[in-house]
């Protein structure tokens, strides 16, 4: 157990539950999570999945509506040929972290994950007793990575490779020039990818999806990780898949049957809706979030010794805070205390997270307009 680490989104929360209790008002810019409701259409699909009677077991790697559905849908969001067979639906996307790092890597292998990254990767490397070895991701390249970085890092134990674009917590973005070469390096070097891609279709100002499965010699070696969580508002409905070759599904399935027995039926067929009902609210929500990033950026780059990169993609902004000259965990405790705004200290996202702070944007205009003004005084006063 003390192998496992944890996300500190939610020991924030509790922190600021804990001030919003005692009488003081917060803005929550700390948890990863659209305020939106979940698409109309897709709740009124759970409701009538419970009223007919889907509140019982299904099969282990989902309902085959569910997998025919999302085998179609990553053919149209990145043009690959998948058969149901290579999905497996899980109680969010999480577990397909879990999963696949479970079922494809051994005990003293390594795994290079992304640094800052989500933290979960780096707590299941440990945990499974393989070496995490982080990617540092560079501000000044839009954080993304130096390939010949990813080069030197490879070693004859590396396993796998963990990819997140967009990214949480930096909304970086890989475009297709940058995917090429990776992929060649996984093939060169028989490395598996994990793409986690959950924010996918959280991305702006034109730019285009593009998964690394899609590349020669990838499909084979690659995991990718989805769900509706994000795209869909749907994040305490638990619904997520994963897309892999057959035979790592089948592992991926007999890990399932071990922690979950299956993915609630009623939610899955509410997943169905999602992926072949009208998809207008997803667009409205990214549009959405789009203004509120817009905002965001702007308001913080307005603050002295604040500095912020536009994001590409996902809800989060990660600005680098260094000219302040205090240590970043010690900063989101500042401004949640005196500012009453909760955000993430980089470094909740590993080692090269120091100097920056993490926020979601996934709050309204007008409580981000909120939490810059507090912000800004609050930091006038260091
Ligand atoms: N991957 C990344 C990068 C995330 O940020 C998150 C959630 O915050 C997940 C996966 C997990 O999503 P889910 O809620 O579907 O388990």
């Amino acid at each position: 157990m003390t192998k496992l680490g944890t996300e500190t989104a939610f020991e924030v929360l509790v922190k600021a539950r804990d001030l919003e209790a005692k009488g003081k008002k917060i803005v929550h810019l700390e948890i990863g999570e659209p305020d939106f409701d979940t698409p109309s259409n897709i709740r009124e699909a759970a409701k009538r999945a419970i009223d007919r009677g889907w509140t019982h077991y299904g099969p282990a790697p989902g309902l085959p509506e569910l997998r025919k559905a999302i085998a179609e849908f990553i053919g149209r969001h990145i043009g690959m040929r998948v058969l149901p067979d290579q999905v497996v639906v899980t109680p969010g996307g999480k577990p397909i972290m879990f999963f696949a790092i479970f079922a494809v890597v051994d005990e003293g292998e390594e795994v290079i994950h992304p640094d800052p990254g989500f933290p979960i990767y780096e707590s299941v490397i440990n945990l499974v007793g393989a070496k995490p070895v982080p990617l540092p991701l560079k501000e000044e390249k839009g954080f993304r990575f130096d390939i010949d970085e990813l080069e030197r890092l490879i070693t004859p134990k590396t396993r796998m490779l963990i990819l997140n674009s967009p990214q949480n917590p930096t909304g970086g973005v890989l475009s297709k020039e940058d995917l090429g070469p990776i992929a060649e390096l996984a093939v060169q070097h028989d490395v598996a990818v994990l793409s986690d891609e959950i924010y996918s279709r959280i991305i702006y100002d034109g730019f285009e999806h593009t998964s690394i499965a899609t590349f020669p010699g990838m499909a084979e070696r690659t995991i990718i990780l989805d769900g509706f969580s994000k795209a869909f508002a749907m994040t305490g409905w638990r619904l997520g898949f994963g897309v892999m070759p057959a035979v790592v599904a089948e592992a991926v399935t007999q890990m399932q049957i071990n922690a979950t027995s299956c993915t609630a039926s009623f939610t899955q067929l509410a997943g169905v809706e999602a992926l072949t009902g009208p998809q207008k609210e997803v667009d409205s929500m990214v549009a959405e979030f789009h203004r509120r990033r817009d905002v965001i950026v702007d308001g913080l780059n307005a603050i002295r010794g604040i500095r912020c990169h536009k994001p590409l993609g996902a809800f989060y902004v990660f600005p680098n805070v260094t000219a302040l000259r205090k240590p970043s965990r010690w900063l989101a405790d500042y401004l949640l205390n005196e500012a009453g705004v909760a955000g993430l200290s980089g470094t909740a996202f590993g080692p090269h997270g120091e100097g920056y702070l993490r926020f979601s944007y996934a709050n309204s205009v007008e409580n981000i307009r909120i939490a810059l003004s507090s912000m800004k005084a609050a930091l006038a006063r260091l």
